[in-house]
């Protein structure tokens, strides 16, 4: 018998005629996937908290194709809202990328870390996740498909290169997906995240202290695959992209890592 390969997408359009709702996606990763979901034909609702630049960001991206929401991904009549934008202005909700996160301080002792400064992490890194999932499930369950994807990352397995408050985030939103995947496949939805190790955005500088180029050198030399340079947001937007597509139709429960290896590999072949 033939294999059958004719979910799997050559349209150079992955997303024609779907609507995506991005979370922090006024700057960073979720405006390199916002520019990324518009080529590839979606309509993109951006939430944030930074008005300004989301709205700079939909005035690019044009209004017939993106819509700026303001949204605070700790509230949840916020998130419920963004959603509700989304079927209003564009009719449907398609993908949901849960992405807005927050570093937190940079405290990598317990010690010098509040209660507060770690609640504070949880609520927008996992707290949020979880309102965008529950919420775009409420949309997409009659609808009965949907790709929820969050941004989780490097530090959702590999421990100790991130605070306590931020390593304990990405681990359990990890666990959420999985535990969300088994809930919401029966209704078509898929869930899963993407795990980015170092990529230059504002997040990055404040996490590490250091300029864009820094950052860049040390995942160019530390990425266990040689020669491929920095990792960049588009990396990231590109994996997301494949989340979201049809192309993806059949992965759900799963971090997908976009670190060059980094999260597996920790000891050298020489
Ligand atoms: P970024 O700072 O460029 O973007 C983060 C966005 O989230 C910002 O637009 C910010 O306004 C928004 N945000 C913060 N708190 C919010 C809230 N309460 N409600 C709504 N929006 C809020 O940083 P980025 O690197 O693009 O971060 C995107 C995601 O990638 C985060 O979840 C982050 O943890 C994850 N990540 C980043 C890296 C990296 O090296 N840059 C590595 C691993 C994971």
């Amino acid at each position: 018998m033939a294999a059958e390969s004719s979910h799997v997408s050559a349209d150079a359009r992955k997303l024609d005629g779907k609507v995506a709702v991005i979370t922090g996606g006024a700057s960073g990763i979720g405006a390199c996937t916002a520019r990324l979901f518009v080529k590839h034909g979606a309509r993109v609702v951006v939430a944030d908290i930074q008005d300004e630049l989301g709205a700079s960001l939909v005035a690019e991206l044009g209004p017939d194709a993106s819509s700026y929401v303001h949204c605070d991904v700790t509230n949840e009549g916020d998130v419920a809202a963004a959603v509700d934008h989304a079927v209003a202005r564009f009719g449907k909700l398609d993908v949901m990328f849960n992405n807005a996160g927050v570093s937190g301080p940079p405290c990598f002792r317990m010690s010098e870390c509040t209660k507060e400064d770690f609640e504070r992490v949880l609520a927008v890194n996992l707290v949020g996740p979880f309102l965008g999932t529950k919420h775009a499930a409420r949309v997409m369950a009659p609808a009965r498909r949907g790709s929820i994807i969050s941004t989780a990352s490097l530090s959702s397995s590999v421990s100790g290169a991130a605070s306590h408050a931020y390593t304990t985030s990405k681990h359990a939103l990890v666990g959420f997906t999985e535990n969300a995947a088994g809930e919401l496949g029966r209704h078509g939805i898929r869930v899963n995240c993407v795990s980015p190790a170092g990529v230059a955005t504002p997040l990055a500088r404040a996490a590490m202290g250091m300029d864009d180029e820094a950052i860049e050198a040390i995942m160019a030399n530390s990425a266990n695959l040689k020669g491929a340079g920095a990792l960049k947001a588009d990396d990231i937007a590109a994996a997301a992209l494949f989340l979201a597509s049809d192309d993806g139709r059949y992965v759900s429960g799963q971090n997908l890592r976009v670190d060059g290896g980094l999260s597996v590999v920790n000891s050298s072949f020489g």
